[in-house]
């Protein structure tokens, strides 16, 4: 293959409003698929959205595999493996944020493939994935990681709590049924920081090394959204929790601006990611944090790092957050300011981070993947640095 083309992926078929839930039934029949596997995490399924889903299955003889809590690990994708031909299922369908759509991609793949998952991982991998995947349909229940339309899964060791990612284009749902109204119950603090997280993706995308203008456009109109509607989204979750009332039609709007800005944002980051994953996958190996708010906690210093690298990128993407910016510093207070209006802690301090776990975060994430689309080099001295920031800002 020359090295001088660029590859553009958009190949999801995304079915985007209000009530998209309810088209479940129509899109199994559409695939064939007879008995569903639905893999969801144990607060969804106390849900009464999601026993509606269950009982709008029941011609299909599908069954549940609701056991995904926190972050997805090899042990839970064991269990569903175990539900999968206990129900006989032919197909997956994944409701949830990126936990149980991470463990519905793994139980897919290993469904007819033989071994550990750990055997699949990409780039690093002792077996080929040489056998059918059974098709996925994901429902999104947050707007953050966006691994509805990804083709990859990332998993950790139970006891070690690295990360690996397997990776294949067959784990691409076939559709996505994305429903903004599953989201208008989300709290305000996993808003926020899954919300952080999509704006982290669409940040390291337009500065990721590489060609690509449609993920270039994609993530700018991304940013928009995310300017426009997470704040409000975390506002309305915070009014709803203290009993406030709250204008339902312009919560769901808020809504579904950041469930697009979540799927914009893994769309565009296709092109790479950059050093703000690689310090926050350190913390959640090490310290267990929470995959967003690690990325939200990390990208006001990660940025100041990157600002003298693509000045003129930062300063289009400041633009878009602030018409009037002349500076791409700008884009940097930016972020400074949404953090502390949606309640993001100030520092790794206030996260309960301290000092003395630095050189072993620096370990882990010199080690990440993402870092090298990063738009300049990291070293370990670098994300010394970067951290330190972090620590006290
Ligand atoms: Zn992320």
């Amino acid at each position: 293959m020359s090295s001088n083309l660029t590859t553009y992926h958009f190949p999801t078929k995304i079915r985007f409003g209000a009530g998209a839930r309810h088209e479940l039934s129509d899109t199994l029949r559409a695939l064939g698929i007879q008995r569903p596997l639905i893999v969801t995490d144990q607060d969804i399924a106390q849900l009464s959205w999601f026993t509606q889903i269950e009982e709008s299955l029941l011609s299909f003889g599908a069954g549940t595999f609701s056991s995904v809590r926190g972050n997805p690990v090899v042990s839970q994708v064991s269990a569903g493996l175990a539900a999968y031909p206990a129900h006989d299922a032919d197909g997956i369908v994944a409701v949830g944020g990126g936990a149980p759509m991470d463990v519905a991609k793994a139980i897919a793949l290993m469904a007819h493939h033989p071994g550990h998952l750990f055997d699949y991982e990409d780039g690093a991998s002792t077996r080929p994935i040489d056998r059918p995947i059974p098709p996925i349909i994901a429902i999104p229940t947050t707007a953050g990681t966006g691994s509805e339309v990804g083709r990859s899964a990332v998993i950790s060791d139970d006891e070690t709590h690295a990360k690996k990612i397997v990776f294949d284009p067959q784990l691409l749902p076939k559709v996505v049924l994305a429903d903004p109204e599953l989201l208008l119950g989300l709290p305000a603090k996993i808003t926020a920081a899954t919300g952080m997280d999509a704006l982290t993706h669409l940040i390291e995308a337009f500065l990721a090394k590489g060609e690509n203008p449609l993920c270039d456009g994609i993530a700018l109109e991304g940013l928009y959204l995310v300017s426009q509607h997470l704040k409000d989204s975390v506002l309305f979750a915070q009014k709803l929790a203290t009993g406030e009332s709250v204008d339902p039609a312009a919560h769901l709007q808020a809504r579904a601006g950041m469930l697009n800005a979540s799927m914009m944002g893994a769309i565009a980051f296709q092109k790479g990611l950059g050093v703000t994953h690689s310090c926050a996958h350190a913390l959640s190996t090490l310290c267990d944090t929470h995959h967003g708010l690690a990325n939200g906690v990390m990208l006001p210093a990660a940025m100041r790092f990157n600002l003298d690298a693509a000045p003129e990128k930062f300063l289009r993407m400041a633009r878009v957050v602030n018409p009037a910016a002349n500076s791409g510093e700008a884009l940097i207070d930016w972020i400074v300011a949404l953090s502390q209006a949606i309640g993001m802690p100030a520092s790794l301090q206030t996260l309960g981070v301290s000092n003395d776990r630095v050189d072993q975060l620096v370990d882990i994430a010199i080690a990440d993947a993402c870092h090298p689309f990063n738009p300049k080099p990291v070293t370990a001295a670098d994300f010394h640095a970067i951290y330190q920031d972090a620590l006290a800002a």
